[in-house]
């Protein structure tokens, strides 16, 4: 039996599911379970879209579609909070099982702190998450440092600090250092995030540390409250998922990857703020010059939805219609969301302009982090 605070590796005991999972089809596995025995009534999911730089969040009632969101995709542009919000709200009795990374469970929390979400109507099956790559900057990469096309490719993974691609005729993998270092690989915000396990979820599982036989073919989980642990119990009970311990040296690999991911976000912080703190307002200043008040940054913002109604309209410090608007439009929403942002990057990976506006927020939050309480994406939830 698992409790609170255990480490095992697990894989679907379908063999469907154990092919299609990302590494042995678990999460899947726990969410059919879940569906099956009515502890959600809905799941929602990502799936591959158009193509595998296209995830596509879906929401899941029947146990059998769920193998198609098997499987791990590193290219979307996505963030799941509002979605999970959205859902909530036109549906106010379901309770939906949701797998979510580090910026998706963060958002949730700060929702949660807005009293804008109920977490105890959510079963969180949290991922691990080194970092994500956007679809426009994983196609440029693809096709200019590893010399294929970017429609060739049928799969795209990152492992052992690689991004692996596989193609017609052939695989290929770069580090991540180097593709970073030449200016391609993860979203900038991806880069100086530091919840790389998403333990605030019922379960966090991931790649990390699984070693031996089971290495690719099961999921590292640490079981993160009572009701993972529940979850995981039952389910295997059921014949619906396989566990078996955590090796102890893939606990403590697991250790050592993690905190050299978080000395790699604290060096990536270091240059990004370093950088911008010598000129902030000059640099906000120019950039935020090329707006063109779309409110994209407003819409897609996991927090900043109540300060849409204020910056949209006329007011005595924002004109309508005016472009690029006042440098204080971008004040006001980076005062908005100065108690939560998450870092989670969707203002800056869905401006059309190209502002960086996810590292102004992100640099301004860092350091009201450091000085108050609750800290981001932590402290009013706890398991
Ligand atoms: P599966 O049964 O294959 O289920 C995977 C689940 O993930 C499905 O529910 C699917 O809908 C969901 N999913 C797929 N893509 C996304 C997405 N972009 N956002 C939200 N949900 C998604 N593990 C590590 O240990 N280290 C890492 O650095 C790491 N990075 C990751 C980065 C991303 C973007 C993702 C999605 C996962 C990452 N993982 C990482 C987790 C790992 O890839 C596996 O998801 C995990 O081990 C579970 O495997 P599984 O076979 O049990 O999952």
């Amino acid at each position: 039996m698992a409790a609170q605070g255990d480490m095992v590796y697990a894989w679907a005991a379908d063999a469907d599911v154990l092919k299609k999972g990302e590494c042995g089809g678990a999460i899947t596995a726990l969410q059919q379970y879940a569906l099956t025995s009515g502890m959600v009534d809905a799941v929602l999911a990502v799936k591959k879209g158009q193509d595998l730089y296209d995830a596509v969040p879906t929401l899941i009632t029947d146990p059998a579609d769920l193998a198609q969101t098997a499987g791990s995709l590193h290219c979307g542009t996505l963030l799941l909070s509002k979605v999970v919000k959205n859902y909530l709200d036109s549906n106010k009795t379901a309770r939906i099982g949701v797998t979510v990374k580090g910026c998706d469970l963060m958002g949730l929390i700060e929702l949660a702190k807005r009293d804008a979400v109920d977490l105890d109507r959510l079963l969180l099956l949290g991922v691990n998450c080194g970092g994500s790559v956007s679809p426009v900057a994983a196609r440029k990469m693809i096709a200019e440092k590893f010399e294929v096309d970017p429609d060739a490719v049928h799969k795209e993974e990152i492992d052992k600090g690689q991004f692996i691609i596989e193609y017609e005729g052939g695989h290929k993998g770069i580090k991540i250092d180097e593709l970073e270092e030449e200016g391609y690989g993860r979203r900038s915000n991806c880069r100086r995030c530091l919840y790389k396990v998403p333990r605030q979820a019922d379960l966090a599982c991931g790649n990390w540390g699984v070693i031996g036989d089971k290495a690719g073919k099961a999921t590292f989980i640490e079981v993160c409250s009572e009701k993972g642990a529940e979850l995981l119990n039952k389910a295997v009970a059921a014949g619906a998922v396989k566990a078996e311990a955590a090796n102890p040296k893939g606990i403590e690999i697991r250790g050592k990857v993690e905190n050299a991911m978080l000395k790699l976000g604290n060096n990536w912080r270091k240059e990004d703020f370093e950088t911008l703190s010598s000129d902030l307002w000059g640099t906000i200043g120019r950039e935020t010059a090329r707006c063109i008040k779309c409110y994209s940054c407003i819409e897609n913002c996991p927090v900043c939805f109540p300060a849409a109604q204020e910056l949209k309209g006329n007011s005595r410090m924002v004109t309508s219609g005016e472009i690029p608007p006042n440098p204080m439009f971008h004040l006001r929403r980076f005062a908005h969301i100065s108690d939560s942002c998450v870092n989670c990057g969707q203002c800056e990976e869905l401006c059309p302009m190209d502002i960086p506006l996810a590292l102004f927020s992100h640099a301004i939050r860092t350091e009201g982090d450091s000085a108050f309480e609750p800290k981001l994406g932590r402290a009013s939830y706890t398991n």
